[in-house]
């Protein structure tokens, strides 16, 4: 450590390298990060290392332990500008330098240089006598009574603030600062015991002496709720709650917008209080006189047996649905759920299940009635009970009650309020999940997956829910499946010092450029044109957008990720290897772990863009201006994005149905500069200067997403899309321009269909010049322009459905002839299991390759190998996921 470093600086430097060391294979465990950390520290800290070392377990301590314990005395330094404080420790004879020697203290190897140490030379603190440390000085017990605990001390980083806004008995403080509820007021206690004596540390070092230990009755918004096992520490001015206590006792804290939530996991929210404006939190509580009438409750849930454990667990699953699991025998839980199948411990508990909570009707007495609508600490509205509670009162009898989701660990989507954008994967008939598990933290998305692996059952991952075949949430051929659905975790750090942002995967697209246009008016993302794409599926098929010709897709301009793999570990860049980090960048999604977030390039973009939208229909010579464009589009200068919208409309000319070719174009660049570019090298097309709008980048974003002019940017954050339809897709890349016969061909087969659209998009410029193999995308050179083709209806209805998948079937029959061969190339975002799809179990290679090398072409081969290195076992499977290579120990099982 250098002089003058900080604990936190070092403790960084210290981690980096024991990061790198740890990616390398060495093993550095936290009793050896630990062991070198205190070595290495500066003299100041001689004293504290000793008494760490004497006081602790060093098998047991943490990094963050060490770090914070650090800190505490670090800020005592800081805070006091007297001369620093050290214990007198003499050193026997040998003084050496800072090897990595064993001394024979304690026999363990992080003396420091071979320094013998002497506790009877140790001089205390306190009372300034040899032979113990200050916290085992016995003046502690001679002033507060203190009897022998066995706990070590409480530490008490928050003590008293004095506060102009609250300075009441019955506020008490939430504080993750503390180790134990406290509370200064005698009077509070419902019972006291008074035989606990203790003695809590300050932050600052010092003590406060615990004279009892009990319950006290909080009234919170006429709801009781006996807070358990608190501190009676005369001494404090103000009351805590230990968040850690809390959590302890099975309680969620949840604090986000200035809010901080408390939930109970069977009753959903029991507390909520805003931040104050010294950023506390504070719960006004009364804090009624105790009556023995009432029986004490806790804030407190136990787990009554094993099958409750399990349903919790399995994200509250109905008891129903764990035994059709279990007669599906996709796990043995060793448990009877026939019996409690009748006990609906979800939200229509019997009174004795309802620990933590009492309902007290307004004039203060119990009705017992078992209304388990919880009571919000800042409000108390019927609307944010409807929205949050589950009342029994609603439900019928045992198995047919209706369930109500726990809001806590997720808000359970149906699928009608979900982000699934095909309706046609949303029918009734198609299989639908047992349910969708909606992660708050990254932490739970690893716990998604090992229940999942544990329990046999198939998962699927939703970010924005744009899949075409709606893989991301629903499995046609496997069930039961689950869907994570990462709509929560959408944070996006943007750090235009550095021209990059880290997204979680559930961010849209559109909330990304808003909150890149909101740092920076010249910078940008090139990913997909349709705002409401969330970031986490997009990126894994290549991702194109309107700047793809001057900066390439999205997944090239990819620079870490963080993702979940099979074991559920989270590795980023350097922990997952460059053949993994090269696969999520366009293999496809869901075949190789959950993506958590990318860390995108930021790329420049003028102050001032222009876009213009040029219809021309058959009538106004459609045909041969498309031909032309055919020939220009992948030559054109690479700041100009020109794309043709194909649909077909009633004529203003004879009133008859006809084809209409719009002409949607980003230029980066003004408008004078475009006309230069567009008459010299696409003339035909007959732009001018008032069919262009120039406009900043953020609000082409929004013009090409098709939003009406004058639509504020934040829209945006909304992530709402503007196609949610019945729809079929399918793909094609063109090499060389269609003739105009096969273009004729072609209108008559559009003619034919209700809604049909077509988009062909662009490529060139940096498109091609980027290579087949840098990521798995591998459209790149020699490509024209991308052909989109879609067929959209409005019912649900069989015959419909088989209609215009047959009509879109016929038209790619037709096309054959007019686009890339050997392979047919398909764009892998543009999912579309007519190519062909993954056998039960694994595929083989082959199979595979049926669908893979239209969307690889030759990484296919590398995406299987990295698939087979990575997920040997296929837990990442659905329809179109990468197989694995058998292996010779009969890995490769699939699902
Ligand atoms: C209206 C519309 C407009 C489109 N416009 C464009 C466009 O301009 N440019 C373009 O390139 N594409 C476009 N697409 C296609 C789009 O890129 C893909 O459908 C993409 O997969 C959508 O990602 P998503 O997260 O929204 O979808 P999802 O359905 O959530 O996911 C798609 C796939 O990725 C997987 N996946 C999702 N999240 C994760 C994750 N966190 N980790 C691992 N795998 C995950 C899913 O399981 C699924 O296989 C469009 C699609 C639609 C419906």
């Amino acid at each position: 450590m250098k002089v003058g470093e900080t604990i936190t600086d070092y403790f960084a430097r210290v981690m980096s390298v024991a990061n790198k060391m740890r990616v390398y294979g060495e093993a550095m465990t936290d009793v050896t990060i630990c062991e070198k950390i205190l070595r290495s520290l500066t003299d100041k800290f001689n004293y504290i290392v000793c008494s760490i070392e004497e006081s602790k377990d060093m098998d047991a301590l943490t990094i963050d332990e060490l770090q914070s314990s650090l800190i505490v005395h670090e800020q005592k330094f800081h805070r006091s500008s007297c001369v620093e404080q050290a214990l007198k420790v003499t050193i026997d004879g040998r003084v050496g330098g800072r090897g990595r020697g064993r001394n024979n203290y304690r026999g363990r190897g992080r003396g420091r240089g071979g320094q013998e140490f002497n506790k009877a030379m140790v001089e205390c603190f306190k009372c300034h006598n040899l032979g113990h440390f200050q916290y085992e000085c016995p003046q502690w017990n001679k002033e507060a009574n203190y009897t022998e605990v066995s706990e070590e001390d409480e530490m008490l980083l928050m003590s008293y603030v004095e506060s102009h806004e609250v300075k009441r008995n019955d506020a008490w403080f939430l504080d993750s600062g503390c180790s134990n509820h406290m509370c200064g007021n005698r009077g509070m206690f419902i019972n006291l015991d008074e035989s606990f004596l203790h003695s809590v540390r300050l932050g600052n070092n010092s003590r406060m002496n615990v004279v009892g230990k009990g319950n006290v009755r909080l009234l919170l918004n006429g709801v009781n709720h006996v807070v358990h096992e608190v501190y009676y520490v005369p001494d404090l001015k103000n009351n805590l709650l230990s968040i850690g206590q809390l959590q302890e006792r099975g309680l969620a804290i949840l604090i986000k917008g200035g809010v901080c939530k408390v939930y109970h996991p069977t009753k959903g929210l029991i507390i909520q209080t805003v931040m104050s404006v010294n950023r506390m939190f504070i719960l006004l509580a009364q804090t009624p006189a105790p009556t023995n009438a009432q029986s004490e409750k806790c804030l407190h849930t136990s787990s009554q047996d094993l099958s409750y454990l399990w349903h919790r667990r399995y994200g509250h699953l109905s008891y129903k649905g764990l035994r059709t699991l279990q007669y599906k025998k996709m796990w043995n839980w060793g448990v009877n759920f026939e019996a409690q199948i009748l006990l609906d411990l979800e939200w229509g508990e019997n009174e004795e299940n309802n620990e933590g909570e009492e309902r007290v009707s307004e004039n203060g007495d119990e009705d017992g009635n078992g209304d388990r609508r919880e009571r919000s600490e800042s409000e108390g509205s019927e609307e944010a009970r409807g929205r949050e509670v589950g009342n029994p009162n609603e439900s019928g009898e045992n198995e047919g009650r209706v369930r109500r989701p726990p809001p806590y660990l997720n808000d359970y989507v149906s699928g009608e309020e979900s982000s699934a954008q095909n309706l046609r994967c949303l029918v009734p008939s198609v299989p639908k999940p047992l349910l969708i598990f909606t992660p708050l933290l990254e932490c739970h998305v690893q716990a998604a997956v090992i229940c999942s692996k544990q329990f046999g059952v198939q998962l699927r991952v939703r970010s924005g829910g744009h899949d075409y075949e709606g893989i991301s949430y629903m499995s046609e051929v496997q069930t039961p499946f689950i869907v994570v659905d990462m709509a929560k975790l959408r944070s996006i750090n943007v750090d235009i010092n550095r021209n990059s942002a880290w997204v979680q995967a559930g961010a849209t697209v559109g909330e990304a450029y808003y909150r890149i246009a909101e740092k920076s008016k010249i910078h940008g993302f090139p990913a997909g044109l349709c705002s409401s794409l969330g970031i986490g599926g997009h990126i894994t098929g290549g991702a194109y957008g309107s700047m793809m010709r001057k900066y390439g897709l999205g997944a090239d301009n990819v620079m870490d990720a963080r993702i979940v793999d099979v074991n559920g570990r989270i590795l980023n860049r350097r922990s997952m290897g460059e053949d993994l980090f090269w696969a999520i960048r366009g293999g496809g999604g869901a075949s190789f772990g959950i993506i958590l977030s990318w860390k995108i390039k930021l790329v420049r973009v003028p102050e001032t863009v222009t876009v213009f939208t040029v219809p021309k229909t058959l009538e106004q010579g459609a045909t041969k201006i498309l031909y032309k464009w055919q020939q220009v589009a992948d030559k054109l200068d690479e700041n100009l994005f020109i794309r043709v919208v194909i649909n077909v409309v009633n004529s203003t000319v004879n009133g008859q149905r006809t084809v209409q070719t719009s002409y949607n174009a980003l230029f980066l660049g003004r408008v004078d500069k475009l006309l230069q570019v567009m008459s010299k090298s696409f003339p035909e097309l007959g732009l001018k200067r008032e069919d262009c709008s120039e406009m900043s980048w953020i609000q082409s974003v929004l013009y090409i997403a098709g939003y009406p002019t004058n639509t504020a940017p934040e829209v945006l954050l909304q992530g709402k899309s503007l196609f949610k339809n019945y729809f079929k897709a399918k793909s094609d890349f063109v090499k060389k321009p269609i003739p105009e016969t096969g273009l004729v061909g072609l209108w008559q087969r559009l003619l034919a269909e209700d809604s049909p659209l077509m988009i062909w998009n662009p490529y060139g410029g940096m498109m091609g010049r980027i290579s087949e193999s840098a990521i798995p995308f591998p459209h790149r050179k020699g490509t024209i322009y991308k052909i989109q083709y879609l067929t959209t209806w409005q019912v649900a209805d069989q015959e419909i459905e088989a209609k215009h998948m047959d009509w879109i079937r016929r038209l790619y029959e037709y096309m054959a002839s007019y686009v890339s061969s050997n392979p047919r190339e398909a764009y892998v975002n543009y999912r579309d299991l007519d190519l062909g799809t993954n056998k039960k179990g694994n595929t083989s290679f082959i199979e595979a390759s049926a669908w893979g090398n239209k969307y690889f072409k030759n990484n296919f081969n590398r995406l299987v190998r990295v698939k087979t290195k990575v997920d040997p076992d296929n837990f990442f499977w659905h329809e179109q996921s990468i197989p694995v290579l058998p292996s010779k120990k009969g890995r490769g099982r699939g699902w």
